[in-house]
């Protein structure tokens, strides 16, 4: 690796997000089996607080089924909203030690500490100050991983969860690699690693003695990819463009969801993003674009131009829910959701006073 850039990358998750946040809110709840999601018939688990997930109550899982496993199951229905705010909350605590933020979804993100602003030495000790701020400011806990790129900080915030954090040193990284089950790699998804496995491939010592050329015959584009996390190389920069707030805002939920009520509102949280942008941009545009993102890594998109532009936030609810209600009831998991707009009329004045926006849309 020789020449390659040694970044200090943290990955920071919050602890079981949606129902940590329903428990702050309501002492009631505390130290109860949370479920938030909808306890109907056809429901399902959205989150699960730690108390329920000892009942073996995860995401994606029937209503039915988690309150037959854990009977006092308490059941909340979501609010994105307040998911939101305080997603933005985390945000700012980001940007009081660094830039370079990649949010990865309400609760999650890469940070580039390489240099950091608060001027704490090593990432370890800015992944301590990062969480005590957070639970300082919000009350909710947090997870890291320290490492020196954003495949193995996301690995390894997961492996002292919940409230810890764990470190890859860059001489640790390829052991932790190779011991690693190939369908834990970021990036291979059920069907790639049913494949894998049918090649005989479970760890990643075993992609390891994969060649890049028959990486690339089996697998395309991405067999590329897979030869150097085996390695646990990756270059990926913390990519900070991908900002929240332009023509495009998508999310990818915490668990996968089948419920069409959570469904629609994270699809109405995107448009509100969206629409924010607008009234900050002084853009208005025709097309809306509603983007899925299935469990098994397929894409949908639904797409609707109007006559006129999108004039205002109530419109670009009910575009924005016609879209997403077209996919309903979901036949599968819901993993992320995004809304786009395009077809710009373009206000030279306003955009010329906001130089910096991303105008790219993800749809793009
Ligand atoms: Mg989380």
């Amino acid at each position: 690796m020789a020449g390659a850039l040694i970044r200090k990358i943290i990955h920071v998750d919050m602890d079981a997000f949606y129902a940590s946040v329903e428990q702050r809110d309501n002492p009631h709840l505390r130290g109860k089996p949370v479920a938030v999601g909808h306890g109907a018939r056809r429901g399902v688990v959205a989150a699960a607080s730690y108390e329920a997930r000892q009942f073996g109550v995860r995401s994606a899982l029937p209503s039915v089924t988690a309150l037959r496993q854990c009977p006092d199951l308490i059941f909340v229905p979501p609010r994105f909203d307040v998911y939101r705010a305080v997603s933005q909350q985390i945000h700012g605590i980001f940007a009081e030690f660094t830039d370079l933020i990649e949010p990865l979804a309400l609760d999650e993100a890469y940070l580039d500490v390489t240099e950091n602003r608060a001027g704490i030495e090593t990432a370890w000790l800015t992944a301590k100050a990062i969480r005590a701020r957070i639970l300082e400011e919000t009350g909710l806990n947090a997870s890291a991983g320290v490492s020196y790129n954003k495949f193995l900080a996301k690995l390894a915030s997961g492996r002292r969860k919940p409230n810890g954090q764990f470190a890859i040193q860059p001489h640790e990284g390829e052991a932790f690699v190779e011991a690693l089950p190939i369908a834990k790699f970021h990036g291979v998804g059920p069907a790639t690693a049913e494949k894998m496995h049918r090649l005989g491939i479970h760890t990643g010592a075993d992609l390891k003695a994969w060649s890049l050329s028959d990486l690339q015959a089996r697998f395309g584009k991405s067999g590329g990819w897979y030869f150097n996390i085996a390695r646990s190389v990756d270059q990926r920069a913390v990519n900070t463009s991908r900002e929240r707030k332009s023509s495009g805002s998508e999310t990818t939920f915490n668990e996968d969801l089948r419920d069409a009520d959570a469904i629609r509102q994270g699809v109405l949280a995107m448009a509100d993003d969206v629409w924010a942008w607008c009234e900050k941009s002084g853009r208005r545009a025709r097309t809306v674009t509603v983007k899925i993102k299935w469990a098994d890594f397929q894409q949908s998109t639904r797409s609707r131009s109007l006559a006129q532009p999108v004039v205002g936030r109530a419109q670009l609810h009910e575009a924005s829910l016609a879209l997403i209600d077209s996919v309903l009831p979901a036949p599968k998991g819901v993993r992320l959701v995004g809304v786009t707009l395009s077809n710009f009329t373009v206000d030279l004045a306003k955009v010329e006073a906001e130089p910096t926006l991303h105008l790219e849309s993800d749809a793009a």
